[in-house]
């Protein structure tokens, strides 16, 4: 018998849930993507690529047209330079680029600070690494960073910590005192940090994204990842990005040759056309998702469920205590059997699940589902 590597893991909650829901026949809020499709200009130019016989490897660090529009919108939307050449490398998606940065930093004994709840990717990296996950819970009651607990988990093992903000499942969103404080920390006990931005277009109500990028001093020791998935509603084309200093670059590059070696390629090409065309469309994408949120908060106000409204990412969590006190996992799968409507139960992404009660839901969906939605949830 093959003895696992990973004998905690099963089978993802998201590819579980969107497999009930398919069984079901029900709704499906749970894992995330869009049920809509990209920008029609963007679909054409990927299918003239592949017409037009770009089917071949790309350069390892990806298309270097693509990394120089990476390079603009970084400039434009962050105020930050960084070399195309040297900074930026494509990857085949956000999972793969954190994986390969895991591989980078973690020797066998280090410890990795995570705050939970935690995107279910890092902790599997991190023990292939050979390295140990730390949780440090974020506050129950606006998912916020204690600083002073992450402070008071590091050892002298420690050699990185992950943050993702906009946060999934939760939606908050981390202030510039918050990457001040990381930043401070990480000066003082030598750390290194992989800053998962993948949402960093979804803020809302005016607020703003800010990146590892903009902080000098966590620049230099941060891999900031992000997804054209998200921006570009293509999750499936599996394409991100990661921009780190040129030392952290090399060494993610030394390990991305090896597990992936490129991007796709005609993939790269349609995103640097669109990008190139249509610099200002990330911009558009905070009005377009919080009408969306709106929408459906909106439409739950003659529900029993408790509502927040996430402040970025396309999830909305719901608090159900007052409807039921299963747990969220059982509850899930009975709301998805009985009621047609599939969710993420997120006590799923902590090592000790706090006493709460959410689910969470995707709003990246057509008006119309969202409005059904929440018509099956006012009717629980
Ligand atoms: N990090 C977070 C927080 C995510 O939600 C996701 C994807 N949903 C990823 C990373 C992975 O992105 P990708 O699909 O580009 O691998
Ligand atoms: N990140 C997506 C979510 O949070 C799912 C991606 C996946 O299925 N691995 O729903």
């Amino acid at each position: 018998m093959l003895e696992s590597r990973l004998p905690q893991v099963g089978t993802t909650i998201f590819t579980r849930m969107s497999g009930l829901a398919a069984e079901c026949g029900a709704l499906n809020l749970s894992q995330g993507f869009p049920d809509f499709d990209a920008p029609p200009a963007l679909l054409e130019a990927m299918a003239r690529h592949v017409r037009e016989g770009h089917n071949q490897y790309a350069p390892m660090p990806g298309v270097l047209r693509l990394r120089e529009q990476v390079a603009a919108q970084v400039r434009h939307y962050r105020g930050v330079t960084c070399d195309p050449e040297t900074e930026i490398t494509i990857l085949p998606g956000a999972t793969a680029g954190i994986f390969c940065a895991v591989m980078a930093c973690v020797r066998p004994g280090d410890e990795v600070i995570v705050l939970d709840p935690c995107y279910d990717s890092y902790q599997p990296a991190i023990e292939l690494a050979g390295g140990r996950a730390i949780h440090v819970p974020l506050t129950t009651a606006d998912f916020a960073v204690d600083w002073e607990r992450v402070a008071a988990a590091i050892s002298p093992q420690t050699r990185l910590v992950m943050v993702n903000s906009p946060h999934n499942p939760s939606g908050s969103v981390l202030a510039a005192a918050d990457l001040a404080e990381l930043e401070q920390l990480c000066e003082r006990h030598n750390l290194f940090v992989i800053s998962d931005e993948v949402y960093e277009h979804l803020v809302y109500d005016g607020r703003q994204h800010h990146s590892a990028l903009q902080f000098p001093a966590l620049r230099q020791r941060s891999f900031a990842m992000f997804s054209f998935g998200k921006t570009y509603s293509v999750t499936g084309w599996k394409t991100g990005y990661c921009v780190a200093p040129p030392a952290l670059t090399a060494e993610l590059r030394k390990i991305h040759q090896f597990v992936c070696f490129v991007a796709v390629t005609p993939v790269q090409m349609a995103i640097a056309d669109f990008m190139a065309a249509e610099p200002d469309y990330p911009a558009s994408l905070a009005s377009f998702y919080q009408a969306k949120r709106d929408l459906f908060c909106e439409a739950l106000a003659g529900s029993r469920l408790r509502v927040t409204p996430s402040a970025g990412t396309y999830f909305q969590l719901l608090d159900y205590s007052p409807v039921s006190d299963q747990r969220d996992t059982a509850l899930a799968e009975d709301w998805t059997r009985r009621h047609g409507i599939a969710s993420i139960p997120i006590s799923t992404f902590y090592e000790t699940p706090p006493r709460q009660r959410f689910l969470r839901f995707c709003f990246a969906k057509q008006d119309e589902v969202l409005l059904r939605a929440a018509r099956i949830l006012c009717a629980i």
